[in-house]
């Protein structure tokens, strides 16, 4: 059932999400999250935007292992809640300020994976040239400087960051992942917590090798030639500070991914109705199995 969830989520990949996918999408997401040992206790929250004003998300005090659909909460772009028995995320703030900063981002995850934040906590960015698949899809991820959860200092910390990333490390804290898709931005939040251990390895092992600037113009290149995009923030070459894959870096408008909010639409030719529909029968298929 959760690849079926999750192949549907991918056909409305930048566009908002009919609710009742949303609602299977967040708690699939959810489970990973918590599986993963991303989380402890009733950390972390996710949330997807699925109309020009309206966000659904986790609610505060749930483990994001076991909530259920019916216990998300639905508020407004200026944080106002709309629907829902519980309330939201303790951190909805950060979230917003994502999503009105970022108008193509179309969900958000925030956990605490034990080895990135471990990075966060040392204030170490995970910002090198190491891994041809985070030049090619994250870039640099930077460090948002500490602000207490929950805050609106938090959310404009993060905000500012997020304008050219799609994943933020939060300073004795945690980890922010954005996507065209909640499972995009749960899988940045797979990558970044990867990067890491890799990271923590080869420094144990004597220091990470770099790409060469050379390295990662082939690969930037290779990226460019099958469509993809390039990470807006470039992660680093050498050791220098001025130095990262600064020419390509600067070539790209970190706003050329960005849509405005009239561009995106629910798909025309499936309705609402039909997504329902689809979702409430591959929970019957696989209730069977
Ligand atoms: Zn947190």
């Amino acid at each position: 059932m959760q690849e079926a969830i999750e192949s549907l989520v991918g056909a409305y990949s930048g566009r908002y999400l009919p609710e009742s996918l949303a609602r299977a999408a967040i708690v699939e997401v959810g489970r990973r999250t918590y599986s993963r040992g991303f989380v402890a206790a009733n950390d972390g929250n996710i949330s997807v935007r699925i109309g020009d004003d309206v966000i659904l998300a986790t609610p505060t005090g749930r483990s994001k292992g076991f909530i259920r659909e019916d216990e998300l909460v639905k508020v407004s772009l200026s944080g106002e809640k709309l629907e829902g028995l519980l309330e939201p995320s303790s951190e909805i703030r950060m979230h917003l300020g994502i999503y009105r900063t970022r108008p193509d981002v179309m969900a958000v995850e925030h956990a605490h994976p034990p080895i990135c934040t471990g990075f966060a906590v040392a204030g170490v960015a995970l910002d090198k040239c190491i891994l041809a698949e985070v030049v090619m899809t994250l870039g640099a991820i930077p460090i948002a400087g500490f602000a207490a959860p929950s805050t609106q200092e938090l959310a404009d910390a993060v905000a500012e960051k997020v304008r050219l990333c799609d994943a933020v490390l939060l300073a004795n804290h945690g980890a922010v992942t954005v996507g065209r898709d909640i499972f995009a931005a749960h899988y940045s939040m797979e990558r970044i917590e990867h990067l890491a251990a890799i990271t923590l390895v080869a420094r144990q092992l004597g220091g990470e090798k770099l790409l060469t600037p050379r390295q990662v113009q082939e690969i930037s290149e290779a990226q460019r030639v099958s469509g993809g995009r390039l990470p807006a923030l470039a992660c680093k070459t050498c050791d220098d500070a001025s130095c990262s894959l600064g020419s390509s870096a600067s070539e790209r408008d970190p706003g050329e991914s960005t849509v405005t909010s009239s561009e995106v639409t629910v798909a025309e030719d499936v309705s609402e109705e039909r997504v329902a529909e689809l979702v409430s029968a591959i929970r019957e298929e696989f209730a069977e199995l």
